[in-house]
This record gives structure tokens, sequence and C-alpha cells, in this order.
């Protein structure tokens, strides 16, 4: 199945079987805004229970903390959200639609990178076991044409980025002769910057001081409270604030589903350590990020690092992990080194000294700063893309089954009893009042069997268990596994131990090295 007609088939599954729903949709939708249903919510809170408890559970020197989403307006002023939380815009006067101008560039690199790939594929086949890659890579005169084209483009773009240089940009476009997709004309207006933030208003005065802004990340409620936390938690560098919460942006061009929204949550952690030190950390989390990303078992080579061109001017070293996502590998997560910018800056603005005394070295310093941020829904949409499968049955039946790993699937096991009446919906309540202590359980008594399974399936559950008249003679059941499909007799005082070791969260973090 072509990438495409997978992410169709994953937005109209997650609509289907209640895991997301667009936002507003009786009134016809609001753009870029989504809601989780109530198999949503489920994976969505699994998501966030793994990433919350592989920081502050597993880490001695991480805690976490829940900051308002409403902030004294100064501290975006001072974070530089005011002045340069910005994109930068382009319009086709043809078509009238708007786009971002470093994404046009981005995607016409990728375009010489997927020619590039093409070459290597068509080789590949007419070489056959014999085929050497790498020097077909450093040879082919092809190949080495797109890569010569890719690498003065990117060379030019990130000069462009890195001087804020406008002009030079819709040059880029015009010289790469980049059309719009909807007119397929190159009628550009000039590039213009284009600030993210949401504006609103608190108190019932409307002057300027009463502007407030919805928060465009977490990061900044962690660093106006890294010295409430540090003081009353006696927090010794190195130590680590983490907090999942909602942020807020006004993208430009919002699409592909809940990859880019207008609100949605992330789960950022800073980590504040000695200056000089930055690197060392830099690395460290690094390596343990992707390992807990790699722990799901997708594949590691479904993930990549991209280190960043452009540095924002506080950073001195960043990089995003990438998931290769149905359309393209994509960013879900910015590892950064942020050094000391954000505590000097509230520092300066609030007049405020936010130093640290470090015992051992008998001096006092502004900590520097790894960050690591994470998008929950980008985090779900990378997760149900890779888990989403169509599968041809023996007798020529399809179903489609969502291979979630199953501490992260909604439903954890399905009790259903073979029919109706007789006494057996009492027993399978029975098993499940005794179960739904342990993990999230569901009833269900509609349909066939057959049908019930495939319902089951096509939300992940990775656990059925049916209760025939047997049941009720010598307590057992069959349980069914959702991958393998495979059937097997157990007794009911068996279920717990099979299931709960292998849907909780704890089950995942202990496989974490
Ligand atoms: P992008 O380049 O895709 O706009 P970014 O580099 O601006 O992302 P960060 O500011 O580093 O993103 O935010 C950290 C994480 O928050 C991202 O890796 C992503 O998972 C998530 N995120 C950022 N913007 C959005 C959005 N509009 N919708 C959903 N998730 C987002």
């Amino acid at each position: 199945m072509a990438q495409e007609d997978v992410f169709k088939k994953v937005v109209s599954h997650c609509k289907e079987y209640g895991f997301v729903f667009p936002s507003s949709e009786i009134y016809d939708g609001l753009a870029a805004v989504y809601d989780y249903g109530q198999n949503g919510v489920e994976l969505k809170n699994n998501i966030k229970q793994y990433w919350w408890q592989s920081m502050v559970l597993l880490h001695e020197n991480i805690v976490g903390i829940d900051s308002a989403i409403f902030m004294h307006p100064t501290i975006w002023k001072a974070s530089g959200h005011v002045d340069a939380f910005n994109d930068p815009l382009i319009d086709n006067r043809d078509s009238k639609k708007r786009y971002r101008a470093d994404v046009l560039i981005e995607d016409q690199m990728a375009k010489y990178d997927e020619k590039i790939d093409k070459e290597v594929q068509k080789a590949r086949k007419r070489f056959g076991e014999s085929f050497d890659e790498a020097l077909f890579r450093e040879t082919n005169p092809r190949v080495l044409e797109h890569k010569q084209k890719r690498d003065a483009l990117h060379e030019r773009f990130a000069k462009a980025m890195n001087d804020n240089d406008l002009a030079e940009l819709r040059q880029i476009i015009i010289d790469e002769e980049i059309v719009c997709p909807i007119s397929g004309t190159r009628n550009w207006t000039e590039v213009r910057q284009f600030n993210l933030m949401f504006k609103t208003e608190m108190g019932s005065t409307a002057d300027a001081a009463s502007t407030i802004y919805l928060r465009p990340e977490t990061a900044q409620g962690i660093f106006v409270n890294y010295l409430n936390v540090q003081k009353t938690g006696h927090m010794k560098i190195p130590f680590g604030i983490a907090q999942i919460g909602k942020a807020f942006r006004n993208e430009i061009v919002a699409r592909q589903f809940i990859f880019r929204m207008r609100e949605f949550e992330q789960m950022e952690m800073q980590f504040f350590i000695k200056p000089g030190t930055e690197l060392d950390w830099f690395a460290k989390w690094k390596t343990w990020r992707m390992a807990w990303h790699q722990n799901l078992g997708f594949g590691a080579e479904n993930y990549r690092f991209h280190d960043h061109d452009k540095l924002a001017h506080y950073a001195n070293a960043a990089t995003d992990i990438e998931f290769n996502m149905p359309f393209g590998f994509k960013e879900v997560e910015g590892i950064h080194s942020r050094t000391n910018f954000d505590l000097s800056q509230h520092e300066k603005y609030s007049g405020k000294s936010i130093k640290y005394f470090d015992p051992e070295l008998n001096e006092s310093y502004t900590p520097y700063v790894i960050e690591t941020s994470i998008g929950v829904d980008r985090m779900f949409l990378s997760v149900i893309c890779h888990s989403y499968c169509e599968e041809k049955l023996e007798g020529g039946e399809t179903r489609v089954v969502l291979r979630l790993p199953a501490a992260l699937a909604p439903v954890k096991l399905a009790v259903m009893p073979l029919v109706k009446k007789n006494g057996l919906p009492e027993k399978a309540q029975e098993i499940i009042n005794d179960l739904r202590f342990h993990f999230n359980c569901q009833y269900d008594e509609k349909d066939s069997i057959g049908k019930r399974y495939r319902r089951q399936d096509a939300i992940g559950t990775p656990y059925c268990v049916t209760v025939d008249f047997q049941s009720l003679e010598d307590d057992t059941v069959t349980l069914r596994w959702r991958d393998s499909m495979e059937q097997k007799r157990v007794k009911i005082s068996e279920l717990q131990g099979i299931i709960e070791d292998n849907v909780t969260i704890t089950s995942l973090l202990k496989k974490l090295k």
C-alpha cells in the first residue's frame, strides 16, 4: 500500500474507532485543532505515563511540576518569543495560499534526496546481489549531480536562515523554480515574518499591560520555577525538572492531521548542569532519549538524528529525533543545549538573582541547561502510524489490527461471553470485577465472537477472553493473543499472571537500558 494511502487510512481509522475527532465537528471543525476520543485519551495517557515515569521514577535527580498556562507577559519578552518567535511566510498570488518559506525549501531538498534514492533503487534492481551501494553513491554521475545541487541549496538555505535574510529566502524559491502545489505558478509575494504566539487579554481593562499570551512552549514555566524547586527540594546540580502540558502556536500552515496543531501538548524536561559540562550531558541525553523511543520496538531503522545547521542564538548544540512517518522522516523530539540563556534573561528582566551555589566548588554560577522536548501528539501519531496494519487472513478475509505496544494499548483485555444468556454474562462480569483493579478491561457481548475479535484488533487490545459453558464448570476460558491470534485454554485464576506483566508501563520501563 502506498504510504499516502496508509496515512489516509490511519486518519479515518482514528475517527472511526474513537481515537481522534476533528474539534467542533458539528460546526464543521476548527482548523488544526483536534479532540481525543475514548480510546485516544487512554493511548495518550499511556504515552504520557511512559515518559513521565521514565523521567521522574527512573531518575532520582528529576522532579516534576505543573505550571500555569497563563504567565506574566514579561516572561515572553525575556525568553525572546515576543521579538523572535517567528516563521517566514510567503503567499502565492494566484492560489492565495500561504506557505512557510523554509518548509518550501526543505521540501525541495527532500526532492533531490528522493531522486538520489530512486537512482539507487534502480541500480539495485539492475545489479542484484553484486550491488555495492556505497561505491554507487560515490561514483554515479547522476547521483553526484543531484547531490551537488542539494548540498549547494542546503548551504545557501542555512546561510539565509542564519542571517535572517528574507529576500534571499525568496530568491532561493525563485531560483529553484519552486511552484505552488495548488496553482502550479511561481507568482510569489515577498517573504514576511509572522509571530506564532496567540494573544489574549486578562482582566477587564484592555490596555497594553493586560495583554497576555497562551504559552507557545512549557519550558518557560520550568525556568521561572527553577529557584522554587531548587530551594524547596534541596536539589543539587545536576538535576532536572519535567513538565507535561498544553502549548499553543498560531501555525501558518497546519497540516498532516495531528502532526502540526495550533493547540498541542508537550513533554519537556530541563536538566540544569555546571557550565562547561553541557556537551557531555547533551551526548548522554541524546543516547537516553533515543533508547526511550527505540524501546517501543518499532525498529531502529525508523529513527534518526537530525543535527541542526541553524542554531538558535542561545544554543550551542541541537538535534531532532526524527521518526519515519508515512510522509517521510519528521521531527518528534528536539534536544537542545540552551546554555544559561533563559535563566540569565529571567535574572535580567526580573531583577532577581537566579544563581546556584555549588558547595563542591564553593562558588555561585547560573546553571547551563540541556532540554529534551517532545510533542505528545506527534508521538501519538508515530505510534499509531507504525502500529496500523492490514493483514490478509486464510480464507481471503482482511483484518485491520493495531499492533500497539501492549503497555500503550487503551484496553488490555476484552472479556466476551459466548452468548448473552445462561449465566455467561455474569461469569464474564465476575472476571472483569476481579481484574479491573490491575489493568483496563472491557466487556463486550454484541455480535458474533469473530466480529468482536475484529473490533478489539482494530483498537489494539492485546488480549481477549471468551467465556463459554465449560467456564461455568471448570473455571477455564479461551485466551486469545492479538498478534498471533493464537488461542489457549487457561484457568481464570491464571489470567492476571499471564497478562499483567506484559501490559503495564512498568514492564516497558524495565526493558529500558
Ligand atoms: P517544527 O520545526 O516542526 O515546527 P519545532 O522545532 O518548532 O517544530 P520545538 O519548538 O522544538 O518544535 O518543540 C518541541 C516539540 O513539540 C516538537 O518536537 C514537536 O514534537 C512538538 N511540536 C511543536 N510544534 C507542534 C505543533 N504545532 N503541533 C504538534 N506538535 C508540535
